[in-house]
């Protein structure tokens, strides 16, 4: 029997090889500008002939190459980047395969000029197909020059494949784009067929964005900024009307790599629900900062598709913050006392000047801590607080209780409310700071503008939703050890649900393990506590049980659960100190117009419509 295995001679092996990296003229421009990046060049030009068929040019004020360093890095798996296996678990540059110049070489004719800020004299190298032509010292500025011409001279299919220059010059210009966007201090040219396609002068990201997409897009940005333990976020989405019908204006960038992920893109989108026209995609540029060690950028060869370990974390970071970007921003739905009663206001009115509402906001007031008490509190003494109602149950009497408040009213559960009618107590109804609840659901208030009514249980709901939200951020959440572990039996189905999301639950404050069918939680967030512990367990294996992983939320749901379970309990506010206190924390809430749930928690009814009445 004849043997029949050969090696591949190095210049066939880096062609197929080339088939994996370079795919069009765009991959070229993409690998060089990204070694320019990776080499500290300050200002990077590049200059393209016919869509790159013709020559790619870039040029860059980078460290340079020594001379042995030139010929060398034209071989294949030849890097700088990385030294052993480890670092590629803490990469900080964007190479690090050491294929793209020996891919670039082997199916063009290159021509390199390098020279290190302290060398006399640079080195220029000639490589056609793989074969160097020539070798030689040169006179030539620090930096790096390349000039790829012909490229895929010898792979005629590739070719062949290509399609029309204008077609392919986009391409060229998408990767420009993205890299300019991920780094705006860098000043960069990108020119073809002797035209200034760009110039970017060195700036901040909002700058760049407008120099990318021109000067109306200043006013259409809305930034984002969140930061946290695992990521830190931060960026801009265009304001919803300004959506696009296609989905070229969405960027997301990782450790200032641009990369496609349908998963974030899925959590912006849902972000912007229920606030864009019919077919049109949100725009966004945001940029994820993540310890490269919980990232794999390996997956893929054009390094376009990212693993991240906390995927799920990311989510929702991305999906809340955008909402509250957007809440703030007067995008999404949020209360606005003057503009919401201005549909009522008759015309002739609607000139003067609008009042501010007056409520008073308590930054310290922690709804968490039964020791907290609120301004009111301390400027009146001994007045009780929301917390206090909810720890105490409210019972006993307070001095400083008004002679209005002989009843105690109990919220009661989501359900029974929704059929009760609200009835206004006018014979009760005092202006200023009062405040009065109605069958123990829903808070009515004056405000200067009118009334104001509040739906308890659900801004209850959103407190701590918020509270909980913030700390899960700021991971990880306070968590509580049991006395004696909560104890529950489990089918296969759940014992897998709880062990796909372990780490999420942790996260959240969750210790717990699973042993022959009996799951036996031993630590639960601090904000739950006693009966709150089961209904909240019960509640998880509801959310992960429903919960599409590829497209819900879990993160949000199950912090969702677990305030609604935090909330569940009965709760007695009797005090108009503790209801003014709810109040007060639900407008810190940043979004307090909405639960969590997508339900309205306030209705405001203006002087104007109350005065139409009595008509
Ligand atoms: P990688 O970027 O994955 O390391 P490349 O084939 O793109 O692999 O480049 C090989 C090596 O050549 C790099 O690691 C770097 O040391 C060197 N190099 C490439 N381009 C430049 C440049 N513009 N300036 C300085 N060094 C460069
Ligand atoms: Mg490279």
């Amino acid at each position: 029997m004849s043997d029949l295995i050969q090696l591949l001679p190095d210049h066939i092996a880096n062609q197929i090889a080339a088939g994996e990296v370079i795919q069009r003229p765009a991959s070229v421009v993409k690998e060089l500008l990204e070694n320019s990046i990776d080499a500290g060049a300050t200002k990077v030009d590049i200059n393209i002939k016919d869509a790159g068929n013709t020559l790619i040019q870039v040029v860059d004020n980078g460290n340079g190459m020594s001379s042995s360093d030139a010929l060398l890095c034209f071989q294949r798996h030849a890097t700088s980047k990385i030294r052993n296996a480890n670092d590629l678990f803490a990469l900080t540059t964007k190479g690090f395969r050491g294929e793209a110049l020996a891919s670039i070489a082997a199916i063009a004719h290159v021509e390199m000029r390098t020279k290190q800020e302290d060398d006399e004299v640079g080195r220029s190298i000639v490589i056609e197909g793989s074969q160097i032509k020539s070798n030689e010292d040169t006179v030539c500025p620090k930096g790096t020059s390349f000039e790829i011409k012909n490229l895929f001279y010898n792979v005629p299919a590739r070719r062949n494949f290509l399609k029309k220059d204008s077609t392919e010059f986009k391409h060229i210009q998408d990767e420009f784009e993205r890299i300019a966007l991920a780094h705006p201090s860098i000043h960069l040219t990108l020119k073809h067929n002797e035209n200034d396609i760009y110039i970017f002068p060195p700036t901040v990201l909002r700058k760049r964005i407008v120099q990318v997409l021109g000067p109306n897009f200043n006013d259409r940005l809305v930034p984002i900024e969140e930061t946290s333990d695992i990521v830190n976020l931060k960026g801009y989405v265009l304001k919803p009307e300004f959506s696009r019908k296609t989905r070229g204006g969405q960027f997301l960038f990782v450790n200032d790599r641009y990369f496609k992920s349908s998963y974030f893109n899925h959590a912006v989108s849902k972000a912007f629900d229920g606030l864009l026209k019919d077919r049109t995609f949100p725009g966004y540029f945001l940029f994820l900062q993540v310890d490269p060690q919980r990232i794999d950028v390996n997956v893929h060869p054009t390094k376009t598709e990212i693993k991240f370990e906390e995927e799920k974390y990311i989510y929702s970071i991305v999906l809340s913050s955008i909402r509250l970007a957007l809440g703030k921003y007067n995008i999404a739905p949020t209360i606005e006392f003057e503009q919401e009663n201005s549909f009522n206001i008759p015309l002739s009115m609607r000139k003067q000047t609008p009042i501010e509402p007056s409520i008073s906001i308590d930054e310290t007031f922690n709804p968490f801590s039964p020791s907290s008490t609120t301004t009111r509190a301390n400027n009146s003494g001994a007045k009780k607080d929301y917390s206090e109602a909810i720890t105490n149950q409210g019972f006993g009497k307070d001095t400083s209780t008004p002679s209005d408040w002989e009843n105690f009213y109990t919220i009661e559960e989501e359900n029974n409310i929704e059929e009760e009618k609200v009835e206004i107590p006018f014979e009760d109804f005092k202006e200023n700071e009062q405040s009065f609840i109605i069958k123990g659901s829903y808070i009515i208030f004056s405000s200067k503008s009118g009334l104001m009514l509040i739906h308890a249980r659900r801004a209850i709901e959103q407190i701590v939703y918020t509270e909980t939200f913030n700390r899960f951020i700021s991971n990880p959440i306070d968590s509580q050890s049991l006395l004696f572990p909560f104890e529950k039996e489990v089918s296969k189905n759940e014992t897998q649900y709880w062990n796909e999301n372990q780490s999420l639950l942790k996260q959240l404050g969750f210790n717990g393990e699973i042993e022959k069918g009996i799951l036996k939680v031993s630590a639960v967030p601090s904000v739950l506590q006693d009966e709150s512990i089961s209904k909240a367990i019960d509640e998880i294996f509801n959310t992960v049980a429903y919960q599409d992983i590829e497209k819900g939320d879990v993160a949000h749901s199950l912090i969702l659960a677990i305030a609604v379970s935090a909330s569940m309990k009965k709760l007695i506010l009797n005090t108009n100190e503790a209801i003014q206190a709810l109040i007060d924390q639900l407008f810190q809430c940043e979004n307090h117009t909405y639960s969590p749930r997508n339900k309205k928690i306030i209705e405001t009814i203006s002087l104007d419509e109350i005065g139409q009445k009595f008509n």
